[in-house]
């Protein structure tokens, strides 16, 4: 028996909006670069009192992307927590759409491998609000010589929306595309920068492996699927899916058995 080994793929796309404040107060979105902690509120703190208040805009800009999307455009927002404890978050939760998307149920068309269109479904484009970050001593000249972590808040509360696949998508040149297409869409539409270098563009992608009877088509097993992390490039993301699939692979065909898991980009080392 002949087998073949078929990839699956699907692409979680977080697009920084390109709105002056942040989502919910009206902290100013241009931080890049800034001091730490100078674009901060009681609101994008969550300090107790603070309400919370939807910059329109960047309602605006998500429907605009749904919209080009073909996604089905809800005609209310709603809004949810989404609680998680990590240093990142000073609020302790995230606030997010998790049953009620801005927009769903769309599709967008790229070329496949072979040069033929092929429709990649959009399971939902909802709005969420970034996190801040962790500066560790060792990755910061600033902080030299310190051995500490530190917390800047600065992009906590930024306006994200999140675009997310099918695992429509079988291959890394396929999913490099996908997300070609995705960042010259939200750039064409004003939605987003669309810059991944300054991280206004991450993408996570799902993948698995599943081994196929090459003669009748058949299922024969699949790897448990892996959710891969930090990768900064359109080339980073062909990389990192190359290496996985090549992972996935191998344990299928040695009958090892895969953990599900999340894993994160080495793009000095090559590896996951
Ligand atoms: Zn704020």
């Amino acid at each position: 028996m002949t087998v073949r080994y078929v990839p699956v793929i699907g692409l979680e796309i977080h697009v920084q909006l390109a709105t002056e404040s942040k989502l919910f107060c009206r902290c100013s979105a241009d931080y890049f670069g800034k001091a730490p902690n100078a674009h901060i509120c009681p609101g994008c703190m969550g300090l107790p009192g603070a309400m919370p208040i939807l910059n329109g805009r960047a309602a605006e800009l998500a429907v605009r992307a749904g919209i080009a999307l073909s996604c089905k455009i809800r005609d209310r927002l709603y809004f949810d927590r989404k609680h998680y404890f990590y240093a990142d978050l000073s609020k302790a939760y995230q606030i997010s759409q998790d049953g009620r998307p801005v927009a769903e149920g769309g599709l967008l068309k790229i070329r496949s491998d072979d040069g033929t269109l092929k429709p990649v479904r959009i399971t939902r484009l909802h709005l969420e609000e970034d996190a801040g970050k962790l500066v560790h001593s060792a990755a910061d000249g600033r902080l030299e010589g310190a051995e500490n972590s530190y917390a800047d808040y600065n992009r906590g509360g930024m306006a994200l929306a999140e675009i997310v696949s099918e695992p429509d998508l079988s291959s890394p040149g396929e999913a490099r595309e996908y997300a070609a297409r995705i960042r010259q869409l939200v750039r064409y539409l004003a939605v987003s920068d669309g810059d991944m270098e300054k991280g206004s563009l991450r993408v996570d992608a799902n993948v698995s492996v599943k081994q196929v009877d090459a003669d009748t088509g058949e299922v024969l097993a699949w790897s448990a699927r892996a959710e891969v992390k930090n990768m900064n490039s359109l080339r980073a993301l062909e990389r990192a899916l190359e290496y996985e699939i090549r992972r996935h692979r191998e344990a299928l065909a040695s009958g090892e058995r895969l953990e599900r898991e999340t894993r994160h980009w080495n793009e000095a080392e090559g590896v996951t």
